[in-house]
């Protein structure tokens, strides 16, 4: 087989993986001549599909032959597809060549398991070591490890790449036994806490380096993050963030990110045969980002009791939700109130926020001081009060306040294609 066909078929078998982007990365170079590519700068700069994926790295399988059996996944044992397998010198040679032609800024290698998870890995990590040691490659790169690799080989792993990742892909146990039965919920959650140990001794080593003015003798892996696949078993929201929560908690990742599970050819019958709403998934991807930045707790982001327990509303966002379930909380005093409070204002995001803060130290806030900061006062006024207004007129008790915010159909398509991305990392 042609390395031409390799290649379609290994990056068409990558393209479900979402876990590739590279936020908090260390800024490498080759500006002082030495060394090929760029992790900084105009080395990393994502585009990104129609469909929110990141689309600027080399993002491929060393191969789509696995021996495992996951029901969701399209390079499963029992699947029926044509297979491919590149040498670690053909993804080496490949990366190098699609760098040099500007096509990429960096590599996302993951891989289906062959022999056994430490041959796979040993492939896996040949190609960074490689790239990193033989070619001084400076670009960036994620590696995709293996929980039931041995953790020498995960550790390896993370000393040549800018961001390792393990999928747990779904978020519980009981799902897994059903749908990847060779996998293991407490073997993964084991290897990424071996990995959150390895990337804060790295960090410390690397402060105290900093300190004495001496060179770092290692790196490390600046972080680790995860995939969740999102309606390919009947896990709610609530499990899912839950899940994500002990994640960000236990094991310090940088991010998790939700996979709007896709029906795939000759799939096994236990699975859905249609997909989940994909605003499912950008709902998701909001209420993670409350958890992490707007001091919400996870038990506050769904229902708690009615019929929609546990469940995120696909029609409103998770914060405004949260306020209309909460209306004894508002009106909320712009002028007085604390960070905490003014997060909890549904339009306001952190940036507006503390541009609040810092601009009521020297004057009382009105409605066109807001406007000025481009707060969002179609969806603040009835949760705000300010010298020049009092949400009493808009009826915050009122059963109609709901329907004031709710999108017409279309209107929701559109909000879900035009802001995947800010959902992924914009403000909500
Ligand atoms: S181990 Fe990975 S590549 Fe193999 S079947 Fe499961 S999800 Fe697919």
């Amino acid at each position: 087989m042609d390395l031409g066909r390799k290649l379609e078929i290994l990056a068409d078998a990558a393209k479900y993986d979402a876990s590739c982007a590279s936020s908090g990365a260390n800024r490498r170079n080759s500006m002082n001549g030495k060394g090929v590519g760029s992790a900084g700068g105009s080395g990393i700069c994502h585009s990104y599909a129609p469909d929110g994926r990141c689309i600027s790295l080399l993002k491929i399988l060393m191969t789509n032959s696995c021996m495992y059996d996951c029901h969701y996944c399209i390079n499963r044992r029992s699947s029926n597809v044509e297979r491919a397998r590149m040498s670690p010198e053909e993804v080496i040679s490949l990366t190098l060549d699609f760098y040099k032609r500007n096509y990429i800024e960096g590599l996302f290698l993951s891989s289906g398991i062959i022999r056994d998870a430490d041959f796979t890995m040993e492939m896996v990590i040949r190609v960074a070591r490689e790239l990193r040691e033989v070619h001084d490659f400076r670009g960036y790169i994620h590696l995709k490890t293996i929980p039931e690799a041995s953790q020498e080989l995960i550790e390896e792993a993370g000393k040549y790449a800018d961001r390792i990742s393990i999928n747990i892909e779904l978020p519980s146990e009981k799902s897994l036994r059903v749908l990847a039965p060779e996998k293991n919920l407490h073997r993964t959650q084991q290897a990424m806490g071996g990995i959150r140990t390895k990337i804060e001794n790295a960090k410390q080593e690397a402060k105290e380096h900093r300190q004495l003015k001496i060179k770092p003798t290692s790196s490390f892996a600046t972080g680790q993050s995860t995939q969740m696949i999102v309606g390919a078993d009947d896990s709610d929201d609530a499990t899912m963030l839950q899940r994500s929560d002990l994640l960000y908690r236990g094991y310090h990742l940088k991010r998790v990110y939700y996979s709007a599970f896709s029906p795939i050819p000759a799939s096994s019958s236990i699975l859905p045969s249609i997909a989940p709403p994909l605003i499912r998934e950008h709902r998701l991807y909001q209420a993670d980002w409350l958890m992490r930045f707007y001091g919400f707790d996870v038990s506050e982001l769904t229902p708690v009791e009615g019929k929609d327990t546990g469940k995120l509303d696909l029609d409103i966002d998770p914060k405004l939700a949260w306020a209309l379930r909460h209306r004894e909380a508002f009106p909320i005093e712009i002028h007085t109130a604390t960070r905490e409070q003014l997060l909890r204002i549904p339009g306001l995001g952190v940036r507006n926020t503390d541009r609040i803060l810092k601009a009521r130290r020297w004057s009382i806030l009105r409605l066109e001081d807001l406007a000025k900061l481009r707060v969002n006062l179609k969806k603040c006024l009835p949760f705000i009060i300010t010298p020049d207004h009092n949400p009493i007129k808009l009826g915050l008790d009122s059963d109609r306040l709901r329907a004031r915010f709710e999108p017409a159909p279309k209107q929701m398509e559109f909000e879900f294609m035009e802001s995947k991305s800010s959902a992924v990392f914009g403000e909500v």
